[in-house]
């Protein structure tokens, strides 16, 4: 899939009222193989409110990535409705899309997917050059980044110059330079020791306990401890949305500031 860069010049579209970061209504993702549809999403409805901090649990097949390339704006529902921020996503084109992705959401991936031979600081420069930032504040927004994950001392490193755990946290630092109210991260566990995922998810703890709306797809049960809700799907299906911290308190396993900068 080839993805229009976000023009700067443009403005986002107004949200109405208030309303929820995301709004899924009956959505239906239905994908052609030849003579063959696969039905990837068959009928899911899911709220998230400002604040709120969700897993996305399931069997490899149920679903899950599908659902968060719709959230995140890469793919549009076969049929139903995808509000986010209050905006029906049928009523953008391509380029206000990718306005949305660059300024609202901030993604994370499991195979951290930095650009090769470049440098951390310029790989989370990225974003901010595609939002129209100036060099000089670009600068200090992306090194400010990578200082709020524990690499402040790495800004210059190139990706295979950093461990699995270190790139993770500039991949990051990328989704959060532009300062998004959505994260979204597709597994971003996956591909890490135990040291290193307790690391990632004690950044994820703090960005939503400042603010933001997170949701990740994983299949640790203890990734999944770190949230508040955890939402499973099965065959296309929501079967399970299970609330384990309301959405206005603190998530349950936030460690102090000073232990997350430590980290490094
Ligand atoms: P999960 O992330 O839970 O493993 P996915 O959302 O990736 O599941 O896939 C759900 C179903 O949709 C699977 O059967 C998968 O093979 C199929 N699928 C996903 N993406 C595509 C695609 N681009 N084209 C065809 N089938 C797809
Ligand atoms: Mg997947």
């Amino acid at each position: 899939m080839t993805l229009t860069q976000p023009d700067p010049d443009q403005p986002l579209p107004v949200p109405r009222a208030p309303h929820p970061v995301i709004e899924l209504r009956h959505v239906v993702k239905t994908y052609q193989m030849g003579l063959v549809e696969v039905h990837a999403l068959q009928g899911v409805s899911l709220t998230v409110e400002r604040g709120d901090f969700v897993a996305i649990m399931g069997a490899s097949g149920s679903g899950k990535s599908t659902m968060m390339n719709i959230i995140g704006c890469l793919d549009v529902p076969s049929r139903g409705r995808y509000r986010i921020d209050g905006v029906d996503v049928r009523e953008l084109d391509e380029s206000a899309l990718a306005r949305i992705r660059n300024r609202k959401i901030g993604f994370v991936f499991q195979s951290f997917n930095l650009i090769p031979r470049t440098s951390a600081l310029a790989n989370v420069e990225l974003p901010l050059a595609y939002a129209g930032v100036r060099a000089r504040e670009r600068r200090q927004r992306a090194a400010a980044a990578l200082e709020a994950v524990g690499l402040g001392d790495r800004l210059d490193h190139l990706p295979n110059e950093m461990s699995g755990g270190q790139q993770q946290r500039a991949a990051v630092a990328r989704a959060i330079a532009t300062n998004p109210a959505l994260i979204l991260a597709d597994e971003p566990t996956g591909n890490l020791d135990t040291a290193s995922t307790a690391e990632i998810m004690q950044i994820f703890s703090q960005l939503n306990s400042q603010g933001r709306t997170v949701v990740l797809i994983t299949h640790e049960a203890e990734v999944a401890a770190y949230t508040k809700r955890i939402v499973r799907l099965r065959d296309g299906l929501i079967v399970d949305d299970h609330r384990q911290t309301p959405t206005h308190l603190p998530p349950p396993r936030t460690a102090p500031i000073r232990a997350v900068e430590a980290v490094s």
